[in-house]
């Protein structure tokens, strides 16, 4: 009985058994069936694109690109464009990609003659609207073309129509920030050592009518606003730039200004007020002076507004505006009043008319700048100035700054056209 039992079991197992190999084999057969039936229409689907690009007129190895950079649908997508042999370099290029493909190939349909690269880069950079031209071409291609100023060049472009070598020269230069347009002219003020791009525009039209000037003699005078009369076009001088401020016939200080940190000077040094800064890089260069045996003296420190008013109408009165105006400061528009100019004599003369001939001079015009002061109205520069040449006037704006004026030979106007305003 038991025995018979067993052998009941044992077959119903079997059976089980057999049932499960039964559904596990029709499942798999079913997951073949379609991946063939997959394959199978994928198949159909490829060669039937093999054939539509066939008769697009693709060659074979433009087939095989495509096929093997291309999904099919994207492949279906191409296919609604007619034939372009740009069509295999756009796919090509490293920076494709694949979701733009609709919008290259609108681009390329609009204009057949854009390169590969210049579609993939501007439709990358959503700048497929543009109306492209040769110009286009050259701004994209150009060396000194870069990436990061393609807006500015594109607008630039747009808005002045000059060729694409010109574009990218005025948009490196920055000159779309200032709105200057770039024409022969402009060219010849660029990348010139004292070049300021905001006075593009004054150095072209004074440019035009002294056309026999040096090119750097004209970026001179414009920076030194010698394009405007003395005493013309005047704005207020800039208090914030402290001991690099400048006060000439451009720039003035109001009647109520007071520099903040007046010193008074010792007899043994001078006489009168100047600011503290200065004061003791004077005692430094007197110390010098006084080691060669020389002695320096301060005749004419800061001078009051009301001062200089009335120094420069017993001036007019003496020897009529004209002529005071080549010596003698407008009130408001004198160094003095800053407080960091200085009129020296020696210790034995006072006098600043007679500095020049002394020895004290002749070490000051060599050793004045390693204390920090310059030479203000130097000779020959006296048009640059306004200002006769002035052997005694000295100006502090610290010792780097002296230096390098120095060293350069230019007057305080060039100097802060260029490197302090
Ligand atoms: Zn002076």
């Amino acid at each position: 009985m038991e025995q018979t039992e067993k052998k009941i079991v044992k077959k119903k197992k079997k059976t089980r058994k057999l049932k499960l190999v039964a559904k596990i084999s029709l499942v798999v057969i079913l997951i073949l069936l379609i991946a063939w039936a997959g394959v199978g229409i994928y198949m159909i689907q490829h060669k039937g694109n093999t054939v539509k690009l066939q008769e697009k007129g693709f060659a074979k190895e433009e087939i095989q690109d495509i096929q093997h950079t291309l999904r099919e649908e994207s492949i279906e997508t191409l296919l609604t464009y007619d034939y372009h042999k740009t069509i295999v370099n756009i796919i090509k290029e490293k920076d494709f990609q694949e979701t733009l493909l609709n919008r290259y190939l609108d681009f390329l349909s609009h204009y057949e003659t854009a390169s590969a690269h210049d579609i993939v880069f501007l439709v990358n950079h959503d700048q497929d609207k543009i109306a492209y031209t040769p110009d286009i071409h050259d701004i994209l291609n150009h060396k000194n073309f870069q990436e990061k100023n393609l807006d500015r060049y594109l607008s630039y472009y747009q808005k002045y129509e000059l060729d694409g070598d010109k574009v990218i020269v005025a948009v490196n230069s920055d000159l779309d920030k200032e709105d200057i347009v770039l024409d022969d002219t402009t060219s010849l003020f660029l990348g010139r050592t004292y070049t300021v791009k905001a006075n593009l525009n004054r150095y072209q039209k004074y440019y035009q009518s002294h056309k026999n000037l040096d090119i750097d003699e004209i970026i001179t005078r414009v920076n030194s606003n010698l394009d405007k009369e003395f005493y013309t076009n005047t704005q207020k001088a800039d208090l914030s730039k402290g001991n690099l401020i400048i006060v000439n016939k451009f720039y003035y200080l109001s009647s109520s200004y007071v520099p903040s940190d007046l010193v008074t000077i010792s007899s043994s040094y001078g006489r009168g007020q100047v600011k503290e800064e200065a004061y003791n890089a004077f005692i430094k260069m007197y110390n010098a002076a006084a080691k060669e045996g020389l002695y320096l003296y301060i005749s004419s420190p800061y001078r009051s507004y009301s001062r200089q008013k009335s120094l420069y109408n017993n001036y007019v009165s003496k020897d009529g505006k004209a002529e005071a105006d080549t010596y003698s400061a407008r009130p408001g528009f004198s160094e003095h009043q800053t407080g960091l100019a200085m009129d020296l004599g020696t210790k034995s003369n006072h006098s600043i008319d007679d500095f020049e001939k002394s020895k004290e001079f002749v070490w000051t015009k060599e050793h004045a700048y390693e204390y920090g002061f310059i030479l203000r109205y130097p000779k020959g520069k006296e048009y640059i100035t306004g200002y006769i040449y002035e052997p005694w006037h000295y100006r502090y704006v610290g010792t780097e700054v002296a230096k390098y004026i120095y060293e350069h030979d230019i007057t305080y106007e060039e100097y802060y056209e260029y490197f302090v305003k």
